[in-house]
């Protein structure tokens, strides 16, 4: 095709944005078949979302036994009769949120995709996650009930560099399916993650206390809140968040992830 490429044709089409930007992806996707963006397989379909139905249908769902506080998948535990399924940390009250969900296991093609929308603002991904937590929020009824969406948040410093917030990418799908307002101003990060790229259990849990605060002047005033991240590592990011929106006078905080971590995650998507 010598000069002529998807990248060309892309660009080429650049000025149809916005309501015809469906119509430029599907002219480029038939004109030049895309690649899956996780597997390298040739696309079948014209989607926005680079990614196969394989790909996709991989992910894995967390089981149905669950700690019913954070929602850290319990298998194995023994459970008597009428006994409430509760971790080794929700039994000591470790966590300020009230409740803590995840689409699926952050595992094989998931961690691919999580990459993917942190550093290339896979925004129709983004909308695509925020559907199945809409699905899983639902399912949820009233434990997951919410007044209001809240992502959280990049220090200033990062989002400048990176131009966009990926838990942005997916609250806000997410709050459109709910109906419920999103608000990404609410909470701040007041203080940045540490450069090192591994954390450490210890350094995860210390580099994110008091490192968010609402935003003086906001009203959480007796809401509830589902707040809004791609990867629940050990849940010091979410507990830190809940507490500034609890401060601040949120009713109930619900944390919410499109992953969930069950060993050491890879640090290319686990870093903020
Ligand atoms: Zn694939
Ligand atoms: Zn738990």
């Amino acid at each position: 095709m010598g000069t002529f490429s998807r990248e060309w044709l892309s660009r080429w089409l650049a000025p149809l944005r916005s309501g015809l930007a469906e119509a430029r992806d599907a002219v480029v996707s038939i004109v030049f078949p895309a690649a899956c963006r996780i597997c390298e397989r040739l696309l079948t379909r014209a989607s926005r979302i680079p990614i196969c139905d394989n790909c996709l249908g991989s992910f894995a769902p967390l089981p149905e036994k669950i700690c019913v506080t954070c929602g850290r998948p319990l298998e194995a535990y023994p459970l008597r009769e009428g006994e409430v399924l509760l971790c080794p940390a929700c039994k000591t009250g470790q966590y300020e949120f009230d409740r803590a969900r995840s689409y699926a296991i952050y595992e094989g093609a998931l961690i691919r995709a999580i990459v993917l929308l942190k550093f290339e603002e896979m925004t129709p991904l983004g909308h695509w996650f925020g559907e199945r937590l809409a699905e899983l929020v639902r399912r949820g009824e009233e434990e997951l009930a919410a007044d209001v969406v809240v992502p959280v948040p990049l220090h200033r410093q990062r989002q400048r560099e990176r131009g966009y917030n990926q838990a942005d990418l997916i609250a806000r799908p997410l709050a459109r399916r709910l109906g419920l307002p999103c608000r990404p101003v609410l909470l701040v990060r007041t203080k940045p993650r540490p450069d090192k790229l591994h954390l450490s259990l210890e350094e995860r849990w210390s580099s994110v206390r008091g490192a968010f605060a609402a935003k003086p002047g906001s009203r959480v005033d007796n809401l509830r809140v589902l707040l809004v991240d791609d990867v629940m590592t050990t849940g010091a990011t979410l507990d830190a968040c809940a507490r500034a929106l609890r401060q601040a006078g949120a009713r109930t905080v619900i944390g919410l992830t499109v992953a969930r971590a069950l060993g050491n995650p890879l640090p290319a998507a686990d870093e903020r």
